[in-house]
């Protein structure tokens, strides 16, 4: 019995609009990949309020779960976040020399990036690069992007040692006029943490050359600290879009998502690895999916959801064997009777209901019928659905009025409840006593 029973419920909770309960179970294991993928946790919880509105209510696709439902708001939000205007990786270099800004901590791949992006540029776009480190602060600095350029055919400034960032700046933008190059790109030093000295330097060096791009680069795989990062860098010096880097490792690309939500600025690339060609435009549905792990979440919402609708059946059945069927379990049977195609199908699936089936079937009813009965039981104050007892002659009128029908009509409502209570009641009993052949019959 409570096996095919339980299959109503499921029926229930998997039809409709989404309930606030679905979305919350859903959005509580989602808001755990989100956490798991890196996603900073104010980030995390931001987007999952921005999902629960967006959420709750929303019908649910007739062959999917909410939770399957919810996990596809979310995918959708997701990417929707991640990208951008515009399109993806294009940047702004037009009015040759243009400048770039790669601006990041050290070790995030700044000046990697700097050659696999001038690399790009030079392939694809045909351009003459030049690149400057203005790194002057670790020795093997510059050498590292001279090495990089040699290998890659991409001319760097000479180093002429003692020099400040800003004097190579400057001689970068000479270097680039004079020699007719489309870009140049400057690669800054990092620090293994933000601090002024570095923001001044940076400043300094922006106010010179004046870039029509300013690039993080972020470690993909940092997680909580790249918020505070991109966060500092975007007010301090105004970034116009992210790289991430080290996307080929095993960090499932919650920074992506932290970056968007914190700068609102674009994730232009991404880095795969340490080669000069492992860089590629960001795809947001790519990240979307890491990030969520589809696979993964899509079994943890079913499941949350499961024990969600076997906790929901059992109360129920609890609730029934206690001989307590009020209002609104009427009125829930009722809407899904509405959307499962009539009475006598949901009937038909409860045992010990064939007989009121046929009663059912002579009253005629239909959807105009479901419909009133739903409207008098709306009528009804919360204490009268939840104690229809309660209801006497004055109350009847009101609610037959209120719902725009007779007191006839909800004598009939109220006959019909007590019925399904009285076969509920019974049903439990049995139930609970082993005698379920007793109930089918
Ligand atoms: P910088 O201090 O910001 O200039 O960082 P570097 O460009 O010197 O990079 C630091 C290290 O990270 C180097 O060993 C790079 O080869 C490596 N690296 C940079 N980008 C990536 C990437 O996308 N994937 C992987 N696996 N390694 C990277
Ligand atoms: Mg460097």
């Amino acid at each position: 019995l409570s096996e095919r029973l339980s299959g109503v419920f499921d029926r229930l909770t998997k039809q409709g609009a989404l309930s606030d309960e679905d979305v919350k179970t859903a959005l509580r294991e989602v808001r755990v990949a989100l956490l798991e993928a890196d996603v900073s946790l104010p980030v995390a919880r931001d987007f999952v309020k921005a999902v629960q509105e967006k959420a709750t209510g929303q019908a649910v696709t007739k062959s999917v779960t909410p939770g399957q439902q919810v996990v596809k708001i979310v995918h959708d939000t997701l990417i929707d976040v991640l990208r951008g205007e515009g399109e993806p990786g294009a940047l702004k270099i037009d009015n040759p020399p243009a400048p770039i800004l790669m601006v990041g901590l050290q070790g995030s791949g700044k000046t990697t990036t700097t050659a696999k992006l001038a690399k790009r540029l030079k392939d694809r776009d045909g351009k003459r690069v030049l690149m400057a480190s203005l790194d002057v602060y670790r020795p093997a600095a510059q050498h590292q992007l001279e090495v990089l350029g040699k290998q890659i055919g991409v001319d760097t400034l000479p180093i002429v040692p003692g020099q400040k960032p800003a004097d190579i700046a400057k001689r970068a933008k000479q270097q680039a006029t004079m020699g007719g190059y489309d870009v140049y790109m400057l690669d800054t030093a990092g620090r293994l943490h933000i601090d002024e000295v570095l923001m001044d330097e940076v400043q300094i060096v922006r106010d010179i050359a004046t870039p029509r791009e300013i690039l993080l680069v972020v470690d993909g795989l940092t997680g909580q600290d790249a918020v505070n990062v991109a966060e500092e860098f975007d007010s301090k010096i105004g970034i116009t879009g992210v790289v991430l880097t080290r996307m080929d490792g095993d960090g499932r690309g919650g920074a992506a998502l932290s970056m968007r939500a914190v700068t609102g600025k674009p994730i232009k690339y991404v880095g795969l690895g340490e080669k000069m060609d492992a860089l590629e435009t960001f795809e947001p549905e790519r990240i979307a999916g890491r990030i969520l792990g589809m696979g993964d979440i899509v079994a943890l919402v079913e499941k949350a959801q499961e024990t969600l609708e076997a906790e929901q059946a059992e109360r129920m059945m609890r609730r029934f064997q206690k001989g307590q069927f009020n209002m609104n379990d009427l009125k829930m049977q009722l809407e899904q009777m509405m959307k499962m195609g009539g009475m006598e199908s949901i009937m038909g699936m409860m045992p010990g209901m064939a007989k009121m089936s046929k009663q059912v079937q002579e009253a005629g009813f239909d959807d105009k019928v479901l419909k009133r009965q739903i409207a008098l039981i709306q009528s009804m104050t919360k204490k009268e659905r939840a104690n229809p007892a309660l209801l006497q002659a004055s109350r009847k009128k009101r609610i037959a009025k209120g719902a725009g029908l007779e007191v006839s009509d909800l004598n009939k409502l109220l006959k019909m409840h007590r019925q399904m209570a009285d076969m509920m009641k019974k049903m439990g009993k049995m139930g609970k006593g082993g005698m379920l052949k007793q109930a089918m019959k």
